[in-house]
């Protein structure tokens, strides 16, 4: 009894003097213990002003900051509806640490539903960052999300599927920027998440000032950051979602932010040769393969009609490999992307 008595104050001023102080981020205030949700304001410039619907999950206990991001563009589905519902299940009385959830990255694309560009000013979000708080409206979001997300988070996921004209299998990136520490925490990231097909790629900018993607900021400012790719063609099926999800949860246990053992990927598939296949020609698009289907080198990926139903180009492997995606609609400009074809390597990473 004497030792019961003793020990509830103790016990008390512990939890005090280890819970984590509140967050701010863009104007949202999260305090220990709680689930907060808003707007962080893009301002007006050049043109007008926008908003990025975000919400902070803070634990009671001490942990690190994961960012998860949805939304760069607004026509992929699978991630944005995951994270909606992982901000309610979240539960911040479990939590060490915290999940700051970008729900939509770029509000005018999902809005308007357009593929690839903001349809204010026509630019790719994960193709312009750092971001310039003078620029036009995707850069001024690139910008506010550098500042306010990913200075403020210790690690981040990307979260992309096929867009609304990609037919995608899932797999996602490891991204290596010659900094052994970033790269291998980022190596064991895509191993946690789950997809057995994994990209290496190591031709990403190293400036930081010229990081061009999202989860490449994170990893040039020092913070290991992967993309994930998990759905495509405007889909809500639960299939992509799902796997999302598990993806997440499984990283939160990685990390020790939930309690659980954590599993990884046991028999990866690294791809580390792959090539995104554009077009030569603009025209009427019809896919000959189907995403995911091994493929020789020379196999038939696809043909291009002029607008009259004359065939004008054809688009072939390079090499023998996966198709981690390939279009599924007719639409196709020249310079466009039709496919990404990768070939496994039989080397253990
Ligand atoms: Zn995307």
């Amino acid at each position: 009894m004497m030792l019961l008595v003793l020990s509830i104050p103790f016990f008390l001023h512990y939890a005090v003097a280890q819970e984590p102080k509140a967050l701010s981020i863009g104007g949202i205030q999260a305090k220990a213990g709680t689930r907060t949700s808003g707007f962080i304001p893009v301002p007006a410039g050049v043109d007008s002003a926008t908003h990025i619907p975000v919400t902070i999950v803070r634990g009671t206990r001490p942990g690190p900051v994961l960012a998860l991001v949805a939304g760069t563009h607004g026509y992929e589905y699978s991630p944005i509806l995951a994270l909606n519902r992982l901000a309610k299940k979240f539960d911040p009385t479990q939590l060490r640490g915290t999940v700051i959830i970008v729900h939509v990255s770029n509000m005018p694309s999902y809005m308007r539903r357009t593929v690839y560009y903001n349809p204010w000013d026509w630019k790719n979000l994960n193709r312009v960052y750092p971001g310039k708080p003078d620029g036009t409206v995707t850069e001024r979001i690139a910008h506010v999300i550098t500042k306010n997300i990913i200075e403020q988070c210790d690690y981040l996921v990307d979260l992309h599927c096929g867009d609304g004209n990609e037919s995608l299998r899932p797999y996602s990136y490891w991204m290596k920027i010659d900094n052994p520490s970033v790269d291998e925490v980022s190596k064991q990231m895509t191993l946690a998440f789950g997809f057995d097909h994994i990209v290496i790629d190591d031709e990403r900018p190293r400036d930081p000032g010229q990081s061009v993607y999202c989860s490449n900021t994170a990893a040039t400012r020092g913070k290991p950051a992967i993309t994930v790719e998990s759905g495509g063609l405007g889909s809500m099926d639960e299939e992509w979602i799902d796997y999302i999800e598990n993806g997440i949860w499984n990283l939160l246990r990685h990390f020790s932010m939930i309690d659980g053992k954590p599993s990884y990927v046991e028999h990866p598939i690294w791809i580390e040769r792959s090539e995104v296949l554009r077009s030569a020609v603009t025209g009427v698009l019809l896919p000959r393969v189907k995403r995911g289907e091994y493929v020789q080198k020379g196999t038939l990926l696809a043909v291009i009609n002029d607008f009259f139903g004359n065939q004008i180009a054809e688009v072939r492997a390079p090499f023998a490999g996966v198709l981690l995606y390939i279009l599924g609609t007719p639409p196709i400009n020249a310079g466009e992307p039709v496919a990404f074809v990768g070939q496994p390597t039989n080397e253990a990473r």
